[in-house]
């Protein structure tokens, strides 16, 4: 276990806020009143890595955080060269007179994503396709301890944008377009910091809930568009997962470039302060999106209206990235013009700082090498090939082609076949992701030659040149090339491209039955080729282990997946309209299956989020069985306190329409601000197909200590 530098803790040891038996709050009380405005507003900073120079201004500035963003990912390294990079900044954070730990994010948005070995698990909306909350929060959990080994301590995840428009060109790293599926994987904010919150487990890294609000809804999916809702909208569609990501403890929130009714979000102060910081009751930080800021007036480069603007509206953090100390002058001046409150800049500095001690931050500034060997390990791909199993949707089977025997005669073709860069997408290796050998991992070709009985009875050429009659099947992985930010969207036309299109020519021209993998971030305008194809599994963007669509083309895990997205026919048919998929290509939640046995996953679709009643009304959380299902149902409920008075307890019950099963809990009475999570004692038996499963909880707060339960009590298996 790393430990700061013996000058460092020297010096400090003896001051209460590098205490770690005191209490955050007083730690952090103890530590503001010795900070001077530099190194206040220097928390509020978070400049790129690579801009930084000479490294030394991260003391010189008194620099609060570093990312590694965009382009700052390409030419990945290796976790260690990562962790040296990460403690040489560290070290030069803890030299400032007060030693405050720098906190580094990155992007590990679907894995340690920047790292070279690392496990790439499935883009969010294959992910979202399994319907199942937990998981997801291994995925987490998985994912903090790769990033640990870099000595990463911040995550810019989870993207809890809802997709309405699949023209968006982030729409994969939404995990769906309903409100209730993407704020059922809030759970992945406890799996990056722990159950209770930052610090709360081994290797637990800050999450981050992006990009609020509204990204996922703008006119024509533009990304940093405008989102045109009414307030009513706005609420019911794109606040619930920010809600449940508050709820569950996250760190810190990341705006949305997008703007709402004609506002920029990064200057509005209703949506961050009132509605986030003050309905929403969250008590972490918020950080601007990169360069965000000085667009706030439409221009790039800062100037002091848009710092005030930003800062004044409730962003605490600004991710400048580049010209630090431009930004570190202005908000100086403003300061000290009266423009910017010291109260604001307090604030600010309270939220950031409390994040960094629960953390650990000041115990445990520098890398925890014990991580590194993580990093891309046997038992984390075991789980990113599960995800990938599950993620699978089986759109279309006609005749059964699929399963395909393992002893079948396959000819394999399309350019996502053997390319690890395409099944990954965006946001691997680099920004942008690429085509090719970006780094290890299992092809779908890999995955198919190793479980068929022969692989010489496996045939591959890449344009389908060669196939003739004597195949059993032809397996054709096609669709689309990595794309990030900026050069996704799609304002017409998504088709397949000109070669896929050419391959499957070839391939329907030898008269084999042709079975397609889609290998893409959103649905593709598919309508024209669909009747050629006997049968269609969307893939997603399934990561490095991407062999893993193999256990279900050959039968070895039953198809479970289910659409996170309505499958529109084309372009004309935007912006998704929820409920309305009767002229789809496919509907919401559409997915078929083969093979026997119960459904090993239950995937239960939870209602709308209910409104909590306060005080000691109930809350109820509904979910619809799809399957017979027999097992053990558990639910974890995390409720805050936002009134004066303690909490008394707990009562919850499970009511399966025929018996009521109560549980009582003697949780932990909480104050004004705080959190308790309870489980109770796990239910077993079994529910019908169609059987719905309701599970309710009371908070008996006094008068004054009205409770806003966290409905979204997941139930699952
Ligand atoms: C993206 C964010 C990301 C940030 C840092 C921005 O362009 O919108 O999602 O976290 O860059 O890389």
């Amino acid at each position: 276990v790393a430990q700061p530098s013996a000058d460092a803790s020297a010096q400090a040891a003896a001051l209460p806020y590098q205490d770690a038996s005191l209490a955050v709050d007083e730690r952090v009380d103890d530590l503001l009143a010795r900070m001077t405005l530099d190194d206040k507003i220097g928390q509020m900073t978070q400049a790129d890595k690579d801009s930084i120079v000479p490294q030394s201004d991260v003391n010189t500035y008194r620099l609060g955080s570093v990312l590694s963003g965009g382009d700052g990912t390409v030419s990945p390294n290796t976790a260690q060269t990562w962790a040296d990079t990460y403690d040489g900044l560290q070290r030069q954070a803890l030299a400032t007179p007060l030693a405050i730990p720098m906190i580094y994010g990155i992007d590990a948005v679907h894995g340690a994503n920047a790292v070279r070995g690392a496990t790439i698990f499935p883009h969010n909306i294959g992910l979202g396709a399994t319907r199942d909350p937990a998981l997801v929060e291994r995925i987490g959990r998985a994912v903090a301890e790769e990033v640990s080994g870099t000595g990463v301590d911040w995550t810019f995840a989870p993207c809890l944008c809802v997709a309405r428009n699949d023209r968006w060109g982030r729409t994969y790293e939404s995990f769906g377009e309903t409100p209730e599926l993407v704020s059922s994987m809030a759970t992945v904010v406890d799996g990056f910091q722990g159950a209770d919150g930052p610090g709360s487990a081994p290797a637990s890294v800050l999450a981050t809930a992006k990009h609020y609000i509204g990204d996922g809804g703008t006119t024509n999916g533009t990304d940093q568009g405008d989102t045109r809702l009414t307030e009513a909208e706005l609420r019911s569609v794109h606040l619930p997962p920010f809600k449940a990501a508050v709820d569950r403890g996250v760190g810190s929130v990341m705006l949305s470039y997008s703007s709402w009714n004609g506002v920029k979000v990064h200057g509005h102060k209703f949506l961050v302060t009132d509605l986030l910081k003050g309905e929403l009751g969250f008590d972490g930080f918020v950080v601007s999106d990169w360069a965000a800021v000085d667009q706030l007036d439409g221009q790039t480069g800062f100037t002091a209206a848009e710092v005030t603007k930003a800062v004044n509206a409730g962003v605490d953090m600004v991710m400048v990235p580049y010209d630090y100390k431009k930004f570190i002058g202005l908000l100086r001046g403003e300061v000290n013009a009266g423009r910017v409150p010291m109260s604001r800049i307090d604030d600010a500095n309270r939220r950031i700082l409390t994040q960094k001690f629960r953390l650990g931050l000041f115990e445990k500034p520098l890398t925890d090498r014990a991580y590194t060997s993580t990093v891309g390990s046997a038992e984390h791909r075991a789980l990113a090939r599960q995800a990938v199993r599950q993620s699978q949707v089986l759109l279309k089977n006609e005749g059964g082609v699929l399963p395909l025997a393992k002893s079948a005669k396959l000819f394999v073709a399309g350019k996502s076949a053997d390319d690890i860069g395409n099944m990954s997408g965006g946001w691997t290796m680099s920004w942008q992701g690429r085509s090719g050998d970006i780094t290890p991992g299992t092809t779908v070709l890999e995955g198919i030659r190793e479980t068929a009985t022969d692989p010489s009875r496996v045939t591959y050429e890449r344009y389908g040149n060669g196939i003739d009659g004597s195949y059993t099947a032809a397996v054709a992985v096609v669709g689309e090339t990595p794309y990030a930010e900026g050069k996704g969207d799609r304002p017409g036309a998504m088709g397949l491209d000109q070669e896929d299109l050419q391959t499957l020519a070839r391939l329907k021209a030898s008269g084999v039955p042709v079975v397609v993998v889609l290998v893409s971030g959103r649905p593709l305008d598919i309508a024209a080729q669909l009747p050629d194809w006997k049968a269609l599994i969307a893939a997603w963007l399934p990561g490095t282990e991407g062999g893993g669509v193999s256990d279900v083309l050959f039968g070895d895990h039953r198809p479970t997946g289910k659409l996170p997205m309505t499958w529109m026919r084309g372009a004309s048919q935007q912006p998704i309209n929820q409920g309305d998929g009767k002229d789809a290509l496919f509907p919401y939640g559409h997915g078929l299956t083969y093979g026997t046995g119960t459904d090993p996953t239950p995937t239960p679709t939870p209602t709308p989020t209910p409104t909590p009643t306060p005080g000691t009304g109930l809350c109820t959380a509904t979910t619809k069985v799809t399957g017979s299902w027999s097992g053990g149902y558990q639910a974890d409920v995390t409720v805050r306190n936002t009134g004066t008075a303690p909490l008394a307890g707990w009562a919850a019950s499970w009511d399966l329409g025929t018996r009521t099963v109560t549980n009582v809990w003697n949780g932990t009475p909480t104050t004004s601000g705080g959190r308790v999570t309870v489980r109770n004692t796990p239910w077993n038996g079994t529910v019908p197909a169609g059987g719905t499963v309701t599970f309710g909880y009371t908070a008996n707060g006094s008068a004054d200590g009205l409770p806003v339960p966290a409905c979204a009590g997941t139930t699952g298996g």
